[in-house]
Order: C-alpha cells, then sequence, then structure tokens
C-alpha cells in the first residue's frame, strides 16, 4: 500500500514578537495530526498537500514495497528504498516560505542522524548548508534576519528521544512512526522505522503505548 507523505506547518509564538515553525511529516490521518496539534498548544497551522507521487522514486511515494523485518545492521547500511528524493529539502522549503511571511525566524525539524535510516537529508551537513541557503535565498535574509534550523533531536538515540519526551509529557500515544500503516491506521510493526521506534522503546525500558497491527 502507497503512504502519501503529508505533513503540516505549526506555528507556535515563544511570545508574541518570536513566532516560531515546527514541522511534522507523516502518513498520520489528519485527525491524529490535529490532536498531535491540539496537545502541542499549537496556534496556527498550514498544511500543504505535496503529491511527491507525481515523480514516484521511493517505496513510500511510489509502487515499490516498503522493507520489512530487515536485521539492525541492514537498517544502518546504505540508503534503503523508503529515501524520498529531496523531501527534507521541500519540507524546510516550504517551512522558510511562510517563516519569512510570518516573521519567524527559528523553524523545528524533528530528524534524526543516530537510530536512523541513512537518509542525506537527516545529517547534520544538510541542515547547515539549507540555514546557509535560507540566509541567502529570502529577502528578510538579505536584510538582516538571521534564520535557524534548529534540529533537538539529531544527536540522540531513540531512546533517549522517548526518555524526553515522556519527560516532558508529550503523548505518545498519538504517535507512530510506520512507513506501512494498515488502513485503519495502525503502525505494521516491521518496517525500519516502526523497528527503530520499538528498539528506542527497549532501551529506554518502557513500553510502546500504541497498538501494532501485528503484535
Ligand atoms: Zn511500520
Amino acid at each position: 500500500m502507497i503512504q502519501l507523505p503529508r505533513w503540516q506547518l505549526q506555528s507556535r509564538k515563544a511570545s508574541k514578537h518570536t513566532p516560531f515553525l515546527l514541522i511534522t511529516a507523516s502518513a498520520t490521518r489528519s485527525k491524529w495530526k490535529r490532536r498531535v496539534a491540539d496537545s502541542l498548544g499549537v496556534e496556527e497551522r498550514r498544511i500543504a498537500k505535496i503529491d511527491l507521487r507525481v515523480f514516484g522514486g521511493s517505496a513510500l511515494t511510489d509502487d515499490v514495497d516498503v522493507p520489512k523485518r530487515r536485521l539492525e545492521p541492514e537498517i544502518g547500511h546504505g540508503i534503503p528504498v523508503t529515501y524520498v528524493p529531496a523531501r527534507n529539502t521541500i519540507f524546510l522549503a516550504y517551512a522558510l516560505a511562510w517563516a519569512e511571511i510570518i516573521s519567524a525566524s527559528d523553524i523545528f525539524l524533528g530528524v534524526n542522524a543516530i537510530d536512523y535510516s541513512g537518509y542525506p537529508d537527516c545529517r547534520p551537513e544538510f541542515i547547515e548548508a539549507f540555514q546557509t541557503l535560507a540566509n541567502l535565498a529570502t529577502k528578510a535574509g538579505v536584510e538582516g534576519t538571521r534564520f535557524q534550523i534548529h534540529t533537538p533531536l539529531i544527536k540522540f538515540s531513540k531512546a533517549e528521544i522517548i526518555r524526553k519526551a515522556v519527560e516532558l509529557g508529550v503523548s505518545l500515544s498519538l504517535t507512530h512512526s510506520c512507513y506501512d500503516p494498515s488502513p485503519e491506521g495502525l503502525a505494521c510493526g516491521q518496517c525500519d522505522s516502526c523497528l527503530l521506534r520499538l528498539k528506542g522503546f527497549r532501551e529506554a525500558g518502557l513500553k510502546d503505548p500504541i497498538r501494532y497491527a501485528k503484535e
């Protein structure tokens, strides 16, 4: 089953004059995204429907099977077919456009370069390069705004991310990480992303609160 990578931008104001943007991407249904946004106290949302199926070229956007039950060494080696060409470049470009419009200079992205699938657009080098671009490519940047791309999770293990989420009171029961959820929205428990998430919960000594399609 092909999942549509949909995503949303959320704006939450840290204070009256410093709005910031948070990017979330998932194949989660909109009602769940709304619940996640509500639980985070999001003030304003924009949902941009970008249909990367017109290009295909990924197990998430094309008629290609999502790899299942891969072992950890396999997941950590090479770039798998679940890589979506230039996806985070596209997400950040949209976020940057909205940031410029609402005079925000801080953009937050939840990429991770530790327990991940080797995607090039999740690495610190990419984030730094995009930040440089943001400051060169926009009117606001040229006129003195210093855009900053924040990636607070980039160097955390999955277990550390989960512990931090629990510490911050994030409703993890509203989240999933699956590349290939069931028609009812249940995570498969077998794709790389589900396996990394489950490993993270195990290492954190916690139980994943979500239901999986095959338990
Ligand atoms: Zn899955």
